[in-house]
């Protein structure tokens, strides 16, 4: 950790104002100083071990006077000495007062993942009280500084609240810009704080300034390899090394679930010239033919000679589901090593170790041991639990969702998130992808692809790891840290990424975007029902979740009064009421076609009765959604008497959403992403 003045004279390199002040060793110096500096004066520990100095009674202010001064620096020692004793003092910082002004925290850490991030927000004492803090990765321009300003809860603040005079924004934007290029330019400085950072009416003042270096390299950037050619993906022979006929063991289970492979199938064991009815291989290399892909399931001692011999053969990727490897700790981290070093050196790609490996429903590939292989359709989940991947796709069965791929990644010892995120982007089946995530080791280079990705395909991303206990848990998972909770959360928007924290959400989400039209193109909507109870609670939902309802203006209302009773509400969300028929909604949406400007996305909210079938309002939604460009998002709510209204949307990739809070939920967090909505809700 830099002294205080070393931090001072730092920062002020690069523009940032700070006060004037002196370094004393003496009492008498001390009075000195103040005078030339002139009172009153601030008068500070420097000791490299007293980090927080106020806590040591490290700090006096409002010394105005000689004597003050010689007291104070008396008080300082001694509340030092008191506070640690092994401390070792260098001296007393004497500083020019700064008027009292609005308190702000600027700092800068350095994410193991995603290199380094500035923090900005209400500074002072109580900065962990109020955690009004925002964040964003480097490098940073103008106007995201000047949007990380208006961003914080304590902006009004700045802007001037109630009568208060506005304080100098500029020289906060200017404070801020200059710290960027102090922090971007600075190598080896790994951390720091300003806190406070004081704003007046005019300029600031930079009141204190907390340092630390380091000279180790500050987050690792992983090397580059060569990309993975498409048709690894899509393997015309597999091998399974370890096949069983014993039903307790992993290669019986990975063999079962291949057997409707439509390829070429050889199951390699030593021992058996039969593996569930398929002949089988003593080696990889006793295969005349080539094997585009080799399903290792052997134990980890063996898997380096497996590794070899697949080598010799040619055989292009293998997937490793064994573990036992960096997740084990040293030994197993060698081991590993060892596996992608022979791998590298015969061109051989690997997904894996540790993992299940990949199912791509539509060509009938299951190298996993889930249960019952899950349809063909149009999500790709990517994720680093298998136990999740056995749970979704359990899941997935009973409530009928399909997928493109599902890819376990394993330890990544070779092929990496970003490898399964180009493949399934580039995968014609794939219309939406969902990521579960534990952490990342390089994050620029993971936002740049996924960037890339979400430009076309919507991408969801479940982040664990935001509780302290569930970080430590991730890392003795995976044998790496993770980066902070909240600096992912700021990778996933800049990424284009929708996070998410529960699996239901998740799908909900991947459900909706993966619709021909993704996302409604702003945050305005209408509401069309027949229940009159939920269009309150959906004038309620949306406020909640940041989605606009718009006014309908006077010539909508007009052309509506001539079908819909006189008694109607006149406004939005537009209450059909109770004994509307599919005539009535017809008619509503052939006027709200007409009037696309007006409106970004409809919500179209059905209850069980006997006017009105699913079917009915099921086929007029989807004439709807084929008579204009914006996004429709359905609700029929009820029971199974909904069944065949939603399975009728579903097919045209519709989603009915049966709780209707979930519904904005939803569409909030979409729109969250898109338009950085304020506080939308979790999902
Ligand atoms: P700490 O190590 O405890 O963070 P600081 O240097 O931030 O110590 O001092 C504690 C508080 O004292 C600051 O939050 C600020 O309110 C006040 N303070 C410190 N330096 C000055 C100064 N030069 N002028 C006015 N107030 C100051
Ligand atoms: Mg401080």
């Amino acid at each position: 950790m830099l002294s205080e003045s070393e931090g001072y004279d730092l920062l002020k390199g690069y523009g940032v104002p700070v006060p004037s002040y002196r370094i004393v060793m003496t009492p008498h110096d001390a009075a000195d100083a103040a005078e030339t500096i002139g009172f009153p004066v601030v008068m500070k520990i420097i000791s490299p071990q007293i980090v927080h100095k106020s806590d040591a009674g490290g700090v006096v202010v409002g010394v105005g006077s000689r004597e003050a001064a010689v007291a104070a620096f008396e008080k300082i020692i001694t509340g030092a000495k008191k506070y640690n004793n092994d401390a070792e003092i260098t001296g007393v910082i004497v500083e020019q007062q700064a008027e009292p002004g609005l308190e702000l925290i600027i700092g800068g850490k350095t994410d193991p993942a995603f290199g380094k991030v500035i923090t900005f927000g209400m500074g002072g004492t109580l900065v962990e009280l109020m955690k009004d803090i925002t964040l964003r990765i480097m490098p940073l321009d103008e106007g995201t500084i000047r949007q990380m300003i208006q961003e914080i809860d304590g902006y009004p603040l700045i802007k001037g609240y109630r009568g208060m005079k506005p304080k100098d924004e500029e020289a906060l934007v200017s404070t801020l810009m200059s710290v960027n290029r102090f922090f971007l330019e600075s190598e080896n400085v790994a951390e720091f704080d300003i806190n406070p950072l004081r704003l007046y009416e005019n300029g600031a003042l930079a009141v204190d300034a907390r340092v630390i270096v380091s000279d180790k390299p500050v987050h690792e950037v992983k090397e580059e390899r060569p990309p993975v050619p498409m048709e690894y993906f899509n393997p015309r022979s597999i091998a399974v090394v370890g096949a069983s006929q014993d039903s307790n063991k992993m290669g019986y289970a990975v063999m079962h679930n291949l057997l409707h492979f439509p390829g070429q199938l050889y199951p390699v064991n030593n021992k058996r010239s039969e593996i569930q009815g398929l002949k089988a291989y003593p080696s990889i290399s006793a295969i005349q033919a080539p094997v585009d892909l080799a399903v290792i399931t052997v134990p980890a001692i063996h898997v380096p000679r497996v590794i070899e011999e697949c080598g010799t053969k040619g055989v292009p990727m293998v997937i490793i589901i064994t573990a036992g490897f960096k997740e084990m700790g040293e030994h197993g981290k060698a081991l590993e090593d060892r596996i992608v070093s022979i791998a590298r050196s015969h061109g051989v790609r690997i997904i894996g170790p540790n993992c299940l490996g990949m199912i791509i429903p539509p060509r009938g590939i299951d190298t996993t041991y889930v249960h019952q292989s899950p349809r063909p359709g149009n999500i790709a989940f990517i994720s680093q639990s298998g136990a999740i991947i056995n749970t979704v796709v359990d899941m997935s069965l009973a409530k009928n969702i399909g997928f493109s791929a599902v890819i376990s990644v394993g330890n990544q010892a070779d092929l990496d998130f970003l490898d399964y995120i180009r493949f399934v982007g580039k995968d014609e089946k794939t219309k939406a992808i969902i990521l579960y995530i534990e952490q990342i080791t390089d994050g620029k280079a993971f936002m740049e692809v996924a960037a890339e990705v979400a430009k076309c395909k919507p991408i969801i991303a479940i982040k664990s790891g935001s509780s302290t206990r569930g970080q430590a848990a991730a890392s003795s998972h995976t044998g790496s840290l993770s980066g902070s909770y909240e600096v992912y959360m700021e990778a996933f928007r800049n990424a284009g990424i929708i996070a998410v924290h529960t699996l239901t959400g998740a799908f909900l989400a991947a459900q909706m975007l993966a619709h021909r039209k993704r996302y409604p193109k702003g945050k305005r909507a209408v509401v069309i029902t027949n229940a009159g109870g939920f269009a309150v609670l959906s004038s309620d939902y949306a406020e909640r979740y940041g989605i606009e309802m718009v006014d309908l203006p006077s010539e909508v209302i007009d052309e509506l009064n001539e079908f819909l009773p006189e008694f109607w509400n006149k406004g939005n969300p537009i209450d059909l009421l109770g004994d509307a028929s599919e005539k009535r909604f017809e008619k509503t949406f052939a006027v709200l076609a007409r009037h696309p400007e007006l409106w970004d996305m409809a919500f179209i909210v059905g209850f069980p009765n006997l006017v009105l079938t699913s079917e009915q309002l099921a086929r007029q939604i989807l004439k709807f959604s084929a008579s204009t460009e914006n996004r429709l998002v359905a609700t029929l709510l009820g029971g199974d008497s909904m069944n065949v209204g939603r399975e009728m949307l579903k097919e045209h990739d519709i989603p009915s959403f049966d709780e209707l809070d979930y519904t904005y939920r939803v569409v909030g967090r979409v729109l969250w992403q898109k338009f950085r909505v304020k506080a939308p809700g979790l999902l």
